[in-house]
């Protein structure tokens, strides 16, 4: 059996970036750079008013003796007005943010500053000299210099800074798109009364929400009985219509697991099988083409596990994200932890205070911890006693930090 190690390894060698595609900027946030962006513009465009005030020269002071001086005031200018060019010798303008400035006025003294009367404003010497209160043409940055480098992940401040410069659309790394099955004869789909034998379907709606959390697109979800033919069916079109296919249960051993040998028969090539780790040791992942195949243990929680360790960093390498996988920190244990047995850990827990909680309930059918956890802590298989305050190696659930 493959360890966790080689497992991950192995998976993220055979994941590619996805395609670049032209998109509109309002549907950006969170995709990455394919390429380095310049600016078409200098920005701001024009010498700009930082505030509401007067704009002079202070060259009209030159040689004046007293410490204020009076320019007669000859308009307005207000934001989006055409810029008037030039100041006349001892006059004012009254300008407003955002407004473009005379070429020739050196300085925007606010309007708190100055003393109006009879159509001239006075400005004290000393204001005139250290205020400027302009942003210069280009100052942000300059028609032709970087303003977005290759590989930058677009936040909602990019999207902002793209529309200042005029940019409406812009060359990304695609995401992946998703589809989910569920398979099992036991499953019923939650919201009707329970028939005897039966279990509600859980997985493939707590899928559906990951992946959006995570920022992600779902094509399908499906949930089928453990029939060869319906199972086969829903993977082939699954296949046709996304790039990251999830299938939950039927990958383990019993007769009735019978994924791993439809995979196959569809000409879907095995990445690993089985990982020495708890839960979830019957994972698959596989390839077909340039498409990625998992199929994820049936059991919930081991089914979630999964998702965050291996699906998530895959969809994050194939986005473009340069730190792909979960983020990870080393948290000490507020209790001492057993650790026994031979396979590697991913145990439900909860940072809390600065330290590690690992939580009951660590069952792979178990979502009740799960729901009160924030992190996942990985051990390496092994025989002894962690004390309280050793440092665990702990991965931080998306949005919970
Ligand atoms: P399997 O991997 O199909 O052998 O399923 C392992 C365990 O997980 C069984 O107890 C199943 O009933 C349960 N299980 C499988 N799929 C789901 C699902 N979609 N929702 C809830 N439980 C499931
Ligand atoms: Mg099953």
């Amino acid at each position: 059996m493959i360890s966790v190690k080689d497992a991950k390894n192995k998976l993220y060698k055979s994941v590619k970036k996805m395609p670049a595609t032209i998109k509109n900027i309002s549907d950006i946030t969170g995709y990455f750079l394919s390429e380095s962006i310049k600016s078409p513009v200098d920005l701001p465009p024009f010498d700009q008013s930082a505030m509401d005030g007067f704009a002079v020269n202070f060259d009209d002071t030159v040689g004046n003796m007293n410490n204020e001086f009076s320019f007669l005031i000859i308009g307005e200018i207000k934001a989006g007005d055409k810029p008037i060019k030039f100041l006349k010798k001892n006059t004012a303008v009254y300008i407003y943010t955002g407004a473009a400035v005379p070429i020739n006025s050196t300085c925007v003294v606010m309007q708190e500053k100055a003393v109006v009367k009879k159509g001239s404003v006075t400005i004290s010497l000393s204001d005139l000299k250290t205020v400027s209160n302009i942003r210069s043409k280009g100052s942000e940055i300059k028609k032709g210099q970087v303003a977005l480098t290759k590989g930058h992940q677009i936040n909602p401040a990019s999207i902002g800074f793209l529309c200042s410069m005029g940019i409406d659309k812009i060359k990304v790394i695609d995401k992946p798109i998703l589809s989910v099955l569920s398979t099992g004869n036991e499953l019923q789909r939650p919201g009707k009364k329970l028939s005897p034998g039966k279990i509600y379907e859980s997985n493939s709606l707590m899928l559906e929400s990951v992946i959006k959390e995570c920022g992600y697109e779902i094509s399908k979800i499906n949930s089928v009985k453990d029939v060869k033919d319906k199972i086969s069916f829903c993977i082939n079109n699954m296949i046709k219509t996304s790039d990251v296919i999830l299938i939950s249960g039927g990958i383990s051993v019993g007769k009735y697991d019978l994924v791993k040998e439809i995979l196959h028969n569809l000409g879907v090539r095995e990445i690993f099988y089985k990982v020495l780790q708890k839960p979830g040791k019957p994972l698959y992942a596989g390839k077909y083409k340039d498409k990625l195949v998992f199929a994820l243990p049936g059991n919930p929680a081991a089914s979630l596990t999964c998702f965050y360790e291996y699906v998530l960093p895959c969809l994050n390498k194939m986005s473009g994200h340069s730190e792909f996988e979960l983020n990870k920190k080393f948290f000490p244990l507020s209790k001492p932890y057993e650790l026994k047995g031979e396979k590697d850990l991913f145990l439900k827990a909860k940072i809390e205070n600065d330290m590690i909680a690992i939580l009951e309930g660590q069952g792979s059918n178990i979502l009740r911890s799960f729901t009160e956890s924030n992190a996942i802590v990985f051990l390496n298989s092994g025989n002894k006693l962690l004390k309280k305050g050793s440092y665990v190696e702990t991965h931080i659930l998306p949005k919970s930090l």
